[in-house]
C-alpha cells in the first residue's frame, strides 16, 4: 500500500464507504485509507489531512460536497463534543444497517463461514432515553459545578442539561446536585491533585417499577449539608427510593469504591425483565437497556429450544439474568461467573423469583467448566455470553467434549465472536443463524446472538 498519496495539511476529495470502530467515516484517496471524524457512509467530502501514518491518514471535513442521504442533524446539541454517542449524525435505519454489515463482514472475513443466515439487526422502535444507568463525572469550572460527560477522548467535563439516551429523571437529579454544590460550595474531585469531594453521580432507574436510586461517589466520608441535600432530592424527585453514598478515596480511574452507605430509603431498587424480578444495588451489574435485553433474552430462549428436560450451562452468567430466563423452561441450569458479588446477586435473584433449579459457581469459566465436566456434569444446551475478549479455548474445548445439541453464543464483539464460531465450526458445531440486536442505539457497540448446532461426525446426543 502506498503512503505517499496524501500529505499533511493538503486537501482532497473523498467518498466515505464505511464506518470505523469509533464511528469515524472511512474513505480512500487513490486506495489509501483515510479516517474522517463525522463522515457518513455515502458522503462525498472535501477534507484536510491532519495526520499521516504508514497505513492510514486522518482527515477533517472542510466541506460536505455531496452529503449522504443518511446524514441527519443530531437531536442532541452537544453530540459532536460529548464522548457518549458516536453516531447520532447517522439515521437510525442506517445505523442498524451498518451494524448488520459489521457482523456479516466479521463472520465472512474472520469466521470464514458460509451459508450462515444473518438477520437484519433488531432495533428499537423509539431509540431514545433507553439507558437505565447513568454515570456523570463531576467537576468545577469558573467556580461553578459542572456535571455532565467527558468530552470525546479527554477528561474535560461537558455540562449537560439533558442527555438524549438517558432517562428524563436524570435531568432533574443533576439539576438538584448542581444547585446543592453551588449553594453550599461543595468541592468536586480533581483527577490531577486527588483533592475535592464529589467524584461522580450514579443513577439507576427501574424502567418497569419507576424506582430510582441516586449514588453519590465521594472522596471522603462526611457529606456537608446532607439533610438539606436529601430533602431537596426527594422533594424534587419523589420517585427516589434509595440514596446511597459510595466512598472512593483512591487515586484511580475506577468510578466506584468498595464501601456503600445507605443515606435514605432502601439499599436496593427493584426492576423486572419480562416476568422476572431483580434486585439492583449500587454496585451490582444490570443490563443497561432493559427493553432490548428482553428482546435478546427471548431470542436466547428461542435458540436454546428447551422442552423442560435439558441441563443447561450459562457460562459468563453475571447476575444470572439469562440463567433465570432459561431455568423457567429447563430441567437444570448451571451458571458460571468470575465475580463473587454477581453470583451472590444471581442466587438472591433466583430466590426472590422462587426458582429452584439453578446452581451458580464462582470462578474462571476456563477452570470451572472443565472441573464440572470432570465431575460428570454435561450439558444439553450451552449458552455463553463472554466479555469482549471472547471465550478461552479451554471453555470451547470443554463444550465440544460435553457435546451439547445446541450452543447459543451472545456476543458484544463481532471479531472475537467470529473467531470462536470458526473454532467451534472446525469441531463440528455449525453456525445456523445470527441475530444482531441493537442494545446501544447511537453508539458503535454491536451485540449479536448466534445459534449453533452439532453437525459433526458420530452420534448426536
Ligand atoms: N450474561 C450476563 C453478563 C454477561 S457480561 C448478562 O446477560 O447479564 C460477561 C460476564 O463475564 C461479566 O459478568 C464478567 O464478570 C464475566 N467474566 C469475565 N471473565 C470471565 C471468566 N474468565 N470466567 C467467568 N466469567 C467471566
Amino acid at each position: 500500500m502506498k503512503n505517499n498519496v496524501v500529505e499533511k495539511g493538503k486537501s482532497y476529495e473523498v467518498h466515505i464507504a464505511d464506518i470505523g470502530h469509533n464511528g469515524e467515516g472511512i474513505g480512500r484517496v487513490e486506495g489509501f485509507t483515510v479516517f474522517v471524524q463525522g463522515g457518513v457512509p455515502g458522503d462525498d467530502l472535501r477534507i484536510k489531512i491532519e495526520l499521516v501514518k504508514k497505513n492510514y491518514a486522518v482527515g477533517k471535513i472542510i466541506k460536505l460536497v455531496n452529503p449522504s442521504p443518511n446524514r441527519i442533524t443530531p437531536v442532541c446539541p452537544i453530540a459532536d463534543t460529548c464522548g457518549g454517542c458516536q453516531t447520532q449524525h447517522i439515521s437510525y435505519q442506517e445505523q442498524l444497517h451498518l451494524k448488520t454489515n459489521t457482523v456479516k463482514a466479521n463472520i465472512e472475513r474472520i469466521g470464514k463461514l458460509e451459508d450462515v443466515l444473518i438477520h437484519d439487526t433488531i432495533g428499537m422502535e423509539e431509540p431514545a432515553r433507553y439507558r437505565n444507568k447513568a454515570q456523570f463525572p463531576v467537576g468545577r469550572l469558573d467556580n461553578q459545578a459542572v456535571i455532565g460527560f467527558y468530552k470525546k477522548g479527554t477528561h474535560e467535563i461537558v455540562n449537560t442539561s439533558s442527555c438524549y439516551i438517558q432517562h428524563e429523571v436524570n435531568d432533574r437529579i443533576v439539576a438538584v446536585l448542581r444547585r446543592y454544590m453551588d449553594q453550599y460550595n461543595v468541592s468536586a474531585f480533581d483527577d490531577e491533585t486527588g483533592m475535592g469531594f464529589i467524584r461522580h453521580i450514579l443513577t439507576k432507574v427501574g424502567f418497569t417499577t419507576g424506582e430510582i436510586m441516586v449514588v453519590l461517589i465521594t472522596n471522603g466520608r462526611k457529606i456537608p449539608y446532607l439533610r438539606e441535600l436529601i430533602q431537596e432530592l426527594i422533594k424534587e424527585i419523589p420517585e427516589i427510593k434509595s440514596i446511597v453514598q459510595n466512598i472512593n478515596m483512591k487515586k484511580t480511574n475506577r468510578v466506584l469504591g468498595d464501601e456503600c452507605i445507605t443515606l435514605f430509603g432502601e439499599d436496593k431498587i427493584v426492576d423486572y425483565i419480562g416476568d422476572l424480578k431483580f434486585h439492583i444495588s449500587a454496585l451490582s451489574f444490570f443490563q443497561v437497556n432493559p427493553m432490548q435485553t428482553k428482546v435478546l433474552y427471548e431470542k436466547a430462549l428461542e435458540y436454546a429450544g428447551l422442552t423442560g428436560e435439558e441441563t443447561v450451562f450459562d457460562v459468563y452468567c453475571g447476575i444470572g439474568t439469562i440463567s433465570l430466563f432459561l431455568a423457567q423452561k429447563a430441567k437444570k441450569v448451571y451458571g458460571i461467573e468470575i465475580i463473587d458479588a454477581a453470583i451472590e446477586d444471581a442466587r438472591e435473584n433466583a430466590r426472590i423469583n422462587g426458582i429452584e433449579n439453578t446452581e451458580f459457581y464462582v470462578g474462571k469459566a476456563e477452570e470451572v467448566v472443565p472441573r464440572l465436566y470432570k465431575q460428570g456434569i454435561t450439558a444439553d444446551v450451552v449458552v455463553v455470553d463472554p466479555p469482549r475478549k471472547g471465550c478461552e479455548e479451554e471453555v470451547l474445548d470443554t463444550i465440544v467434549k460435553m457435546n451439547p445439541k445446541r450452543v447459543v453464543y451472545v456476543s458484544c464483539n463481532p471479531s472475537t465472536l467470529a473467531r470462536d464460531l470458526k473454532y467451534l465450526d472446525e469441531r463440528g458445531y455449525k453456525t445456523i443463524e445470527v441475530q444482531p440486536v441493537d442494545m446501544f442505539p447511537h453508539t458503535t457497540h454491536v451485540e449479536a446472538i448466534v445459534l449453533m448446532t452439532y453437525c459433526g461426525s458420530g452420534e448426536k446426543k
